[in-house]
């Protein structure tokens, strides 16, 4: 789960990491009035879930209060990628005087947190990440002993730190790392830390986290930040049934019932030529209520021109799975052709139930996957 910006300072300044004054607000009046709380120079700042938005210029400095107004209603009709801005952040302007990044992520290959820090911070960080990688440093974290505080100086050695800043920015660094490690986050980005040119001190001028879906059940908090308004409402809806889905860009829906049976089903589809529209796991014993959710969620993507279904009954009874099926066709009248493969528990009396639905039946998965290349017309 993605926290917006506001989100995301609002938390850091809960752990002593320093963030300009501001709020949030819905209308130009709103950020007109907050303008004027702030005294005047403010920036107003586009709150949608996606990267970029400086470059998009859904970010904007406004003199006076009368000019935020005026700025906010500009920002808050843009959509930037597509989504629409319903809310904008409005910050006490800063002067910035140098742009650090600052972040900590999960090292797969290392099998570690990683933080990781630049003098090069800004919104071109991506630009410098691929073109001149060496001015970006890299500290692996133990994750039972948390960061050190000589890796926190060896981060700012490594950035060319004034000295006078060092032991604020070890405070936050420290910080940052108890924000990531407490939160159950998988990133939390300061991009930019500015040097302010006023005081000479650090600042977070932007913040981004993303919380680990899975740990949510423990951060009652965090999960009630969820912003349903930026999801795309099909995962939205998958969510609210228990099931695992990812809408992916191809052709071929898929629903199968187990993670590992999932991503073999779609490499297979993919070795036959085929692209997957989705990742779906319907979850162990999953009942008919659960399956015909999740067949309508596969069939409201337009993309979608042929549905397979790999169902290995084991907990789950196979004649469920087919009532399901059946009671989601009733409802939605697909006009897509479905390949099945039922096979295990219950799958004889499933494969009778489904005998009239006029779907493509198939005995084992390399068959399934064919027939579903074939029915969607893909050609190899
Ligand atoms: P992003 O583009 O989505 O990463 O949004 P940021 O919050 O990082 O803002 C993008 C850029 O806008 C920053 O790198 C700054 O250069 C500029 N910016 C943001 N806030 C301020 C501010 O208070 N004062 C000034 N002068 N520039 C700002
Ligand atoms: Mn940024």
């Amino acid at each position: 789960m993605k926290l917006h910006e506001y989100q995301s300072k609002y938390i850091f300044s809960k752990y002593g990491i320093p963030i300009p004054k501001g709020r949030v607000a819905a209308t130009a009046d709103e950020a007109k009035r907050i303008a004027e709380e702030l005294g005047g120079r403010v920036v107003i700042k586009s709150q949608v879930l996606v990267g970029g938005r400086g470059k998009a210029g859904g970010i904007k400095v406004a003199k006076d209060a009368n000019d935020a107004e005026q700025l906010a209603a500009q920002i808050l009709s843009m959509h930037i990628k597509d989504l629409p801005v319903r809310k904008v952040l409005v910050d006490e302007a800063a002067n910035i005087q140098t742009e650090i990044y600052l972040g900590i992520t999960n090292d797969r290959a290392a099998r570690k947190p990683v933080m990781m820090a630049s003098s090069a911070g800004g919104v071109d960080i991506e630009e410098v990440a691929h073109t001149t990688p060496e001015k970006i440093i890299k500290v692996h974290i133990d994750p039972l002993l948390g960061l050190r505080d000589y890796q926190a100086r060896d981060i700012a050695a490594g950035i060319d730190l004034p000295r006078e800043l060092w032991r604020e920015f070890n405070t936050i660094a420290l910080n940052l790392w108890r924000v990531y490690a407490e939160n159950d986050a998988t990133l939390v980005e300061i991009n930019p830390l500015i040097i302010n040119g006023d005081n000479n001190k650090l600042m977070a001028l932007d913040g981004k986290m993303i919380i680990d879906d899975n740990a949510l059940f423990r951060h009652v908090n965090l999960a009630e930040m969820r912003d349903l308004d930026e999801e795309a409402p099909a995962e939205t809806e998958a969510r609210r049934h228990g099931l695992s889905y990812i809408k992916l860009d191809g052709t071929i829906g898929c629903m199968v019932n187990g993670a590992g049976l999932a991503m073999t089903t779609m490499d297979i589809v993919k070795l036959f030529g085929g692209e997957p529209a989705n990742f779906l796991d319907v979850g162990g014993g999953a009942g008919a209520e659960k399956v015909a959710a999740a067949m309508k969620i596969i069939l409201t993507d337009k993309n979608v021109k042929a549905v397979l279904f790999n169902i290995f009954g084991g907990i789950t009874r196979c004649d469920e799975v087919a009532r399901g099926i059946l009671a989601a066709m009733d409802e939605v009248k697909p006009n897509v052709p479905m390949v099945v493969r039922l096979v295990g528990t219950n799958a004889e009396e499933g494969r009778r139930l489904l005998a009239d639905a006029n779907m493509i039946t198939a005995e084992t998965l390399v068959d399934a996957a064919q027939k579903s290349v074939k029915a969607a017309g893909i050609k190899k």
